[in-house]
């Protein structure tokens, strides 16, 4: 480590998750960024660095004021790289939470970055904002008016008629030794899936409890956002040295999507695709398994597809594969991606190995 950083020590030296939350919540006592009314721009970005991350740097004996203006901050003469670096991560994420000229100003690195300046449409702001932020709390709104009680069992039903199907189909596969087919079998059996949302939503007290950390103000959007930081953050530490939560619900309940978690072979459906056109328990199956059953089919089949194959049953990685029938499955999959890489859309050729999961 280079000597101009030495004097900030860094405090998640110990990685107990429990010591790591005190030294997040406790901030160095010299560095008190709320009794700090910056000056210029660049202080401001040390504030917003102090007021993310209280206790992350201890500074030797320095008021925060010192400590940016020493020269473990120089973001002039950019000699101090990681710190930087760490300083432009914190502003970064916060731009899109400031005033027009400010977003104006992101949008080309965005642009270069992701080929998109990505819109400015401000009702996309809140719906996703309050999707992310309290999406689970919308969640309850929504089942009680839109998911009804006999969706549940019935795409239950479903998903285990295609998971049949899916078993049946590894039966024609001339490629597949014997013994990689009867694992196979067993990882599709072991597939896990959750439907709908997940019940807590609906016991009140305990959608509180969940949201108990969390202090959102009217007509404050920028702090609102620190905040959701700072409790989002805190939430992940929670989770260290925990044992995996596998009911965790990566979307919310009101997302028109579904995944499928490689490391819990779990495939996931919320309420908010369960519903027309997708799915209606009122549509005839034919309907239901050529909208929503095909959804069902593809999210499974990631459990075997290029990345999805290399987990078990238990959603380790590891290599429960023959040999041979590796070597065939890439053959097969290379001739996929030759064909999907050769189309073009809007003057651009798809990557085909991109892709090869879908
Ligand atoms: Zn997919």
């Amino acid at each position: 480590m280079s000597p101009e950083i030495v004097d900030i020590i860094v405090r998640q030296t110990n990685r107990k998750a429990g010591q790591m939350i005190k030294a997040w919540n406790e901030p160095s006592p010299t560095c008190k960024p709320k009794e700090w009314k910056p000056t210029d721009e660049m202080e401001m970005y040390a504030w917003f660095g102090l007021l993310l991350f209280p206790g992350v740097f201890h500074c030797n004996n320095m008021q925060a004021k010192d400590l940016w203006h020493s020269r473990h901050f120089d973001i002039y003469n950019a000699t101090i790289t990681v710190n930087n670096y760490l300083v432009w991560q914190a502003v970064r994420t916060l731009t899109s939470c400031l005033s027009k000229p400010f977003r104006d100003a992101y949008k080309g690195v965005r642009k270069a970055l992701m080929g998109s300046d990505g819109g400015e449409e401000i009702w996309r702001y809140c719906v996703a904002d309050t999707n992310n932020v309290i999406g689970f709390a919308v969640g309850a709104i929504f089942v009680r008016q839109a998911f009804h009680g006999e969706s549940k069992p019935e795409a239950e039903h479903m998903i285990n008629e295609i998971r049949e199907a899916f078993k049946e189909n590894l039966n024609n596969l001339t490629w597949m030794d014997k013994r990689t087919r009867e694992r196979a079998i067993d990882k599709a059996n072991a597939i896990t899936d959750m439907i709908g949302f997940p019940d807590y939503i609906l016991n009140p007290r305990e959608l509180d409890k969940k949201y108990a950390d969390l202090e959102i103000v009217p007509n404050e959007y920028f702090e609102n956002n620190i905040q959701v930081a700072m409790y989002n953050l805190k939430t992940n530490l929670e989770k260290l040295d925990q044992p995996v939560n596998k009911t965790h619900w990566g979307m919310t309940p009101q997302m028109v999507n579904a995944y499928y978690t490689p490391t819990k072979n779990q495939i996931v459906f919320p309420a908010g695709i369960l519903q027309s056109p997708f799915y209606d328990t009122n549509n005839p199956k034919s309907l239901n398994f050529g909208a929503m059953g095909v959804v069902m089919g593809h999210e499974l089949t990631h459990a075997f597809d290029d990345q999805g194959r290399e987990y078990d049953k238990f959603g380790n990685i590891h290599r429960w594969w023959d040999n041979k029938s590796i070597e065939r499955f890439n053959e097969k999959a290379e001739c996929i991606q030759r064909q999907y890489g050769s189309y073009k859309m809007n003057g651009r050729t798809l990557n085909g190995k991109q892709t090869l999961g879908k």
